[in-house]
């Protein structure tokens, strides 16, 4: 749990004469991460529309996809978007009247206005979304653990129960054909 980090109602940033500021120093519950999220969070209420300034960075430990090495990711984001308050059945048109294109551009999503902002939630949200698709160590990634030689195999299990499975299979196959 990160100090602070509590959610507030929307109507209250609303009223607020400057900017709602979170400074995150601490962990997340719901979010892993292998050093304390460092950031900050800057809420600030123009007219219909809720202005979400952040950045934070992190590390999480990552197992490779590739060699299931253990590796650490430097996780970062630094964002400026745009939250329209008001219904979620927000016409475009309507919507055209009251913000100019370039702020149309940014709005990423809608608040309720007597919903909460959750900045906890928010800053899990941004930290998922840049979290790789795909876990690769690095370039010196050795790529999949080696995997022993059928010789090697054979060796070892030519008494065992197993190896005469794999030759009953093959002779199901010839007598297939
Ligand atoms: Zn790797």
């Amino acid at each position: 749990m990160i100090n602070g980090l509590q959610p507030i109602p929307v109507k209250e940033i609303s009223k607020l004469t400057s900017p709602k500021i979170w400074l995150i120093e601490g962990y997340l519950k719901n979010f892993a991460t292998f050093t304390p999220i460092s950031g900050i969070i800057k809420a600030d209420s123009k007219g219909n529309l809720l202005q979400l300034k952040g950045k934070a960075n992190t590390a999480v430990n990552l197992s490779c996809d590739k060699c299931l090495t253990s590796f650490n990711y430097k996780l970062e984001f630094e964002t400026d978007e745009m939250i329209w308050i008001g219904k979620e059945d927000l016409n475009l048109e309507d919507l055209k009247l009251e913000v100019s294109s370039s702020q149309l551009a940014s709005i990423v999503d809608f608040i309720d206005p007597n919903e909460n902002f959750d900045p906890a939630h928010w800053l899990f949200e941004q930290l998922n979304l840049r979290m790789p698709l795909l876990n690769i160590c690095g370039d010196h990634c050795p790529g999949s653990p080696q995997i022993n030689s059928p010789e090697k195999i054979s060796h070892g299990q030519n008494d065992s129960g197993e190896q005469q499975q794999i030759d009953s299979r093959w002779i199901a196959l010839k007598n297939f054909h």
